[in-house]
């Protein structure tokens, strides 16, 4: 297939090629959007394909044999992915992470790693590279990832104990292996990791203090998830949120916690570390629905197929790939950035607190395994 051949969409979700602005104005870095939030993290979804069918993501009732997945031709490859990471760094992103699906199932991650690597960070400095992962081949991995120029990996994990893991993820995936993963990252250099477990109340919200027991002592960030009303498949139920407040007042009955600063500006996690002198390790929250942090949200969305989204609970995207596949120009795909990112408006975590407990109705939301988590 030619470079300028635009292939098969998929029309799942809409999205439109961006308008090419008449005057093209060079990235500055210091793009701001119509709340006046900057761009600074680009996540980036290499496959919508998983091995898990965890139920609050991909539900094996949905996700089965008969799905069909983005054929191969529609992915950006690995060149074009570049390409727009590279227009998205001359925007002011600084932290790129690889996502998906499950993006270790990418054929060559570590080529992409590579190639990302090279590009430049904020201020001469290094591009914070990171990438999202569910642990399952990371033993396998790690070292060729860290040689590549990965910088960190946060893992997910809903729990410690391995019947309840294995019901989780759905796919009888044992916790062993995903330990291993974390010990191999751990040596590889691949740290400071972080760990991410969804909380699902009364699925696993009994293996909050056993994984805060497993991880305490070691170099470890620890992040509880408030379950989101993410994509249209999962079946969310707000009764089925633990409240991040809950879940801190739980750990905090076995070990006392000291609250810690952000780390940096957009960070999502509140953060603690334990109180008792000298324990390495801490926990933070996520709490995109009882305390939506739209206000500094600093991220924006490249899908497995090249649409940008810009907020997670967004249900159309705006197509690059039409443009990078049309014979658009750097200047010109930049601009076009540019021009979407200074209108962006969304709020949607912010919206649904206002609304109450029921999520606002509108359009299908965007899955998190297409644009990523
Ligand atoms: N496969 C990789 C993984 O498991 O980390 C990366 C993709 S996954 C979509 C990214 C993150 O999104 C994971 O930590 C996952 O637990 C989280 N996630 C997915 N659906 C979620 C939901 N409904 N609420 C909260 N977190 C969710």
């Amino acid at each position: 297939m030619s470079a300028k051949v635009i292939a098969v969409a998929d029309h799942r979700y809409p999205a439109s090629a961006p308008r090419i602005p008449a005057r093209l104005v060079a990235p500055s870095g210091e793009l701001l959007d119509s709340l006046h939030r900057p761009l600074r993290d680009l996540r980036i979804s290499v496959t919508d394909r998983c091995n898990f069918r965890c139920s609050y993501c991909m539900p094996r009732e949905v996700f089965d044999r008969d799905y069909s997945f983005l054929p191969h031709s529609s992915l950006l490859t690995f060149e074009e992915i570049v390409r727009i990471a590279r227009l998205f760094v001359a925007h002011g992103v600084r932290k790129i992470r690889l996502t998906g699906g499950e993006p270790l199932l990418r054929r060559d991650l570590e080529r992409l790693v590579a190639m990302l690597a090279e590009l430049p960070g904020a201020d001469g400095g290094r591009l914070d590279l990171t990438l999202t992962t569910n642990g399952s081949i990371l033993a396998r991995k790690a070292e060729a990832l860290k040689a590549a120029g990965l910088g960190r990996v946060t893992v997910s994990l809903d729990a410690i104990d391995d019947r309840v893991f294995r019901r989780m993820n759905d796919a009888d995936f044992p916790v062993a292996d995903v330990l291993r993963g974390i010990d191999a990252a751990e040596r590889a250099g691949l740290g400071p990791i972080k760990i991410n477990m969804v909380v699902k109340r009364g699925t696993n919200d009994q293996e909050i203090l056993p994984m805060a027991r497993h991880f305490r002592g070691r170099d470890v960030a620890l992040r509880f998830i408030e379950y989101m009303d993410v994509g249209a498949t999962n079946g969310w139920r707000m009764d089925e949120v633990l409240p991040s407040a809950e879940v801190v007042e739980r750990v905090a009955e076995e070990f006392a916690l000291l609250p810690l600063p952000a780390s940096a500006p957009g960070e999502t996690a509140a953060r603690w570390r334990y109180a008792e002198p000298g324990v390495a390790g801490e926990i933070g929250t996520i709490s995109s629905v009882t305390q939506a942090f739209c206000s500094d949200c600093n991220r924006a969305r490249l899908s497995t197929e090249g649409k940008l989204f810009l907020c997670l609970f967004a249900s159309r995207g705006h197509d690059l790939r039409a443009l990078v596949r049309g014979g658009a120009s750097d200047a010109e795909i930049a601009a076009a950035i540019g021009l979407v990112w200074q209108q962006r408006d969304d709020r949607y975590s912010e919206l649904r607190s206002a609304a109450g407990p029921q999520a606002p109705a509108g359009e299908k939301r965007v899955e998190m395994h297409y644009i990523g988590g």
